[in-house]
């Protein structure tokens, strides 16, 4: 389904074909500069509005709201149009307000450690999905301005490399964010790295490492046996030298697996040239994944290692995790209601001998 935001300004001038020019620009305003919904761009008259409506209805239909963090995390899972679910998380704290948005419905890179990595590949998301989630937490922010919109909701933004980078630009043009204050997080797909690194958009880069070292890499990040840490290098050189901008490295701690000191070695060697810096977070426990992630105290020796090594390292606070928002848990409530309809649509009839029928 096309959503109204899957146009740009002159596919709106297209659609308002006969209506006077300046409606645009009152329907642009509303929409992109102002963030209303539709039915709130009253400056257009209601009938064009009711017309617009019916062939474009949002494509975002909620299905849960939840709130955790004194209500300063907030959690939606969305139906689209073909019952595809994403998640859409609101972080709200003193200096900024961020949304965590999906690029896809599920995600094809099967990490082993990844809810939505662990449910599977549904679709892509359109322009339109993308954005409308934007601004449905813009609204739900309001009267606080939403400042910040990070890629690391369900998907890998870069296997939807076009709408990733529209979404970017719009955001950036039409809604006036700051490029710096939009973050696109990659497990590490190279040839997208390198692509993005020549669009001169001065957005902030995070790769998801995890792992400094091809083996334990291989088995965190099924990806990395096609495009290896050497390769990754080298694209986040480029990156760094193309955009001048800085890289962050994103690292979620497991209990003995990436968490030694050889760990931590491996990690300043590949952090070090690169002047990245590096975002550490406990692992989130996930069904398909036992492995718990590292104690606090262990967290925060492994950043005093990087710091005392001169890797620039922050701890990043995980925020929702009581609503499953946290990072790498979205999906598991799809996940859940999955099994349940597994567990359903077998016979609710005890065992037994089969009826005589069958
Ligand atoms: N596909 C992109 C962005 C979405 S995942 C990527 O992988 O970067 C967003 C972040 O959540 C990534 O850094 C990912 O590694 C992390 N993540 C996934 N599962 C996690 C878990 N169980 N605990 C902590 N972080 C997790
Ligand atoms: Fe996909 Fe990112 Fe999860 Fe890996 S961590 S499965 S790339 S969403």
């Amino acid at each position: 389904m096309v959503s109204l935001y899957d146009f740009d300004r002159d596919g709106l001038a297209d659609l308002l074909e006969g209506e006077p020019r300046f409606r645009v620009d009152q329907l642009w305003r509303g929409l992109w500069v102002e963030g209303r919904s539709l039915a709130d761009v009253t400056t257009v008259p209601a009938a064009l509005r009711a017309s617009l409506a019916q062939r474009f209805p949002s494509t975002l239909v909620p299905q849960a709201d939840v709130s955790s963090d004194h209500g300063s995390t907030r959690k939606w899972v969305f139906a689209l149009a073909d019952g595809a679910t994403v998640e859409t998380v609101l972080m709200v704290y003193d200096d900024r307000v961020t949304v965590c948005v999906s690029s896809q419905a599920g995600c094809a890179m099967g990490c082993t450690f990844c809810a939505t990595g662990q449910a599977g590949f549904t679709r892509q998301l359109s322009v339109g999905e993308v954005v409308e989630q934007v601004l449905y937490a813009t609204r739900a922010a309001s009267p606080r301005r939403l400042s910040n919109v990070v890629f690391m909701g369900m998907g890998e933004p870069l296997a939807n490399y076009r709408v990733t980078v529209d979404v970017v630009r719009r955001l950036h043009d039409a809604r006036g964010l700051s490029a710096r204050h939009l973050t696109v997080s990659t497990v590490g797909v190279v040839p997208g790295i390198e692509r993005l690194a020549r669009e001169g958009l001065p957005l902030t880069l995070a790769v998801s490492l995890h792992a400094a070292n091809d083996e334990t890499r291989d088995s965190l990040v099924p990806l990395n046996r096609r495009y290896p840490l050497a390769r990754l290098y080298d694209a986040c050189e480029l990156w760094v030298t193309a955009t001048g901008r800085r890289l962050s490295f994103e690292w979620a701690l497991i209990d003995g697996v990436n968490d030694t000191d050889r760990a931590r070695d491996e990690l300043v060697d590949f952090a070090s040239g690169l002047h990245a810096h590096v975002n550490l977070i406990p692992l989130n426990p996930t069904p398909g994944y036992l492995v718990r992630g590292s104690s606090p105290e262990r967290v925060r020796a492994f950043r005093d290692g990087l710091v005392a090594r001169g890797v620039n390292a922050t701890v990043r606070n995980t925020r929702g995790r009581s609503i499953d928002a946290a990072c790498g848990q979205l999906a598991a409530v799809t996940n859940a209601k999955r099994s349940l309809t597994v567990r359903a649509s077998r016979p609710v009839v005890p065992e037994g001998p089969p009826p005589a029928h069958e």
